[in-house]
């Protein structure tokens, strides 16, 4: 079926520690995204130096790796049609003060780093942070009874 991607999602420790888990993941869930890897995992100092590369310039950036290292986080890969997109799009803008109502960010927090959620911003650094946090065999491919209705002809 064409236009079916993957993305990158992180719950991060704010949502960890305030008990949110089940709240984001549930967002994803209802729209109808497909769930094909998770895990709850610590992230060190040399993945977040690659993951969060392009900010290592930033005022903010010492704040932002003790941030992340503060829990563990929910590593997930969702699929589905324009799932890279679509995921930002329930995620909402960085800055949760500027984000649209109806979003995580917005719903749910009001400060960076504490935004809540770590998202793929493109295919191709979906493809890069896919690898970053699984290994091929932790990703799955299945069928779901609801595939022909979000993925399909819609009937
Ligand atoms: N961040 C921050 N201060 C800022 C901008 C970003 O602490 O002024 C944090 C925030 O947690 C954000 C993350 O750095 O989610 C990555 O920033 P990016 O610009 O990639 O935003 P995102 O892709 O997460 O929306
Ligand atoms: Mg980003």
């Amino acid at each position: 079926m064409a236009n079916i991607e993957r993305s990158l999602v992180l719950i991060k420790p704010d949502a960890v520690q305030r008990e949110l888990v089940g709240e984001v993941l549930g967002r994803f869930e209802k729209k109808g995204l497909k769930l094909v890897a998770l895990k709850f995992t610590s992230i060190d100092e040399a993945t977040l130096e690659e993951h969060y590369g392009h900010l290592k310039d930033k005022p903010f950036f010492g704040d932002l790796k003790k941030f992340m290292m503060q829990t563990p986080v929910v590593a997930m890969v969702w699929e589905g049609l324009g799932v890279v997109d679509e995921v930002r799009k329930i995620v909402g803008s960085t800055n949760p003060r500027e984000a649209d109502a109806g979003t995580i960010r917005a719903d749910l927090s009001m400060n960076v780093p504490s935004n809540m959620v770590h998202a793929s911003d493109s295919l191709e650094s979906a493809a890069i942070e896919i690898k970053r946090f699984f290994d091929d065999v932790e990703l799955f491919s299945y069928e779901k009874l609801t595939d022909r209705f979000h993925f399909g002809e819609g009937i």
